[in-house]
């Protein structure tokens, strides 16, 4: 394991959100409680001397940061007022950026400018490609006595245009994750040789259910936990049916048949935007209001994602009434800016931003299931000789 010494360390760390790490003294009073913590994963301090110390690649290598689940209370009794809760936040901003191999993530984090010219380039590249189209087709191809979206947005050509996005974009996740894997399993591997594929493969159901479930969250002993955690399950499970209705049956959502009330078209489309828009809501305002432990200091990339899920979740509102009412412009044009934004909130969120989250944290907890198995087990040196590969 590297213990290359970088004394800028701190100083990085902050451009990602951290406050007032160095006022740490080790005392260890915020691990002791952490109601996450274990003795493999001694954090917040771990990390916090990490920092310090400017132990880079140690940090680069720790799954620790994703262990948290940002409840505060180790902020509340730490008797320095270091602020070890956002130390860890700040941390898996900075562990995003390093898994990014591009660097757009470290550019994300660090500066507002890159994030406006993000959002500018590619709303401006959905709406020329939006003009082209039209341009070539020709306008007059846009019905305006009543609303077919579908002729002034075909289904087809906006379906290919999301799946290549998506064919992009998770090029880009899985690029990163499989840096993170390689970096998080360097030690592991380095004492007893390559893993087997095979135990990989058997523990992949612990990503796919904290994927989809968060369940360590309920391990948090503090009173709102469970609030909290059925909250965030809300939000997933209207975010996972929005992509999926998105990605997969696109052809299927984006219709101007106007389906009965009854129909499971409308009311995934209605589930998936009310949790949405409550979640985005209940985060914006808790940030401005402050009260809460976790909402006391705020990132800017914190504010961009639910003002991102907010704008989504109002447009395609009023995309939905405007079709209904069958005023035919206010449709187009707020389908336009509904479209715009979701495509920049791809571009700046997947695989740089908050949204990362949703896979680094799961991600985590699989590889510390496979390294404790490798380690209890001891199988590697069995089946694959250290040192070859
Ligand atoms: S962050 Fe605070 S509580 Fe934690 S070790 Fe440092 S001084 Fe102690
Ligand atoms: S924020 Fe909560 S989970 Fe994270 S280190 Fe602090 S006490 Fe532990």
């Amino acid at each position: 394991m590297s213990n290359r010494v970088d004394p800028n360390l701190l100083l990085e760390l902050k451009e990602y959100g951290a406050v007032n790490t160095e006022a740490c003294f080790n005392c260890g009073t915020c691990t002791a409680m952490c109601p996450l913590t274990s003795d493999a994963h001694p954090f917040p301090r771990n990390m916090i001397r990490l920092t310090q110390l400017g132990l880079k690649d140690r940090l680069l290598q720790s799954t620790d940061p994703w262990l948290c689940y940002y409840c505060g209370d180790c902020t509340t009794t730490c008797p320095r007022g270091a602020e070890p809760a956002e130390t860890m936040m700040a941390t898996r901003r900075w562990l995003t950026a390093q898994y990014d191999r591009t660097g757009r993530a470290a550019k994300l984090y660090t500066k507002e400018t890159a994030v406006l010219s993000t959002i500018i380039r590619m709303s401006l590249l959905t709406l020329v490609l939006l003009i082209i189209y039209h341009a070539v087709t020709g306008f007059d191809n846009i019905i305006t006595d009543r609303v077919v979206l579908n002729a002034f947005a075909p289904v087809m050509w906006v379906w290919a245009f999301v799946l290549l996005h998506f064919a992009y974009l998770g090029y880009h996740v899985l690029s990163s994750s499989l840096f993170m894997v390689k970096q998080v399993m360097q030690s592991t591997v380095e004492k007893y040789g390559q893993i087997p594929l095979s135990v990989y493969a058997q523990e992949f159901k612990t990503f796919i259910t904290h994927y989809f479930t968060q369940k360590r969250w309920r391990d948090c002993d503090d009173a709102q936990a469970e609030t909290r955690w059925r909250k965030h399950l809300f939000l997933v499970s209207g975010y996972v049916i929005m992509l999926a209705l998105i990605v997969v049956f696109l052809w299927w959502f984006q219709t101007d048949k106007i389906y009965p009330i009854y129909h499971p078209q409308r009311w995934l489309g209605y589930y998936a935007t009310v949790a949405l828009a409550y979640a985005s809501i209940e985060m914006l305002v808790g940030r401005r209001r402050k009260k809460e432990q976790l909402h006391r200091f705020s990132h800017p990339s914190d504010w961009l994602f639910p003002t991102f899920l907010l704008t989504g979740a109002i447009t395609g509102i009023l995309v939905h009434i405007f079709r209904y009412a069958g005023w035919a412009w206010p449709t187009y044009i707020i389908y336009v800016i509904h479209v715009m934004a979701m495509v920049a909130m791809l571009d700046t969120e997947v695989g740089v931003g908050k949204w990362t989250h949703m896979i680094y944290r799961p991600l985590a907890i699989y590889l510390e299931t496979v390294k404790e198995r490798v380690e209890q087990e001891q199988i590697a040196p069995d089946l694959v000789p250290a040192g070859t590969d």
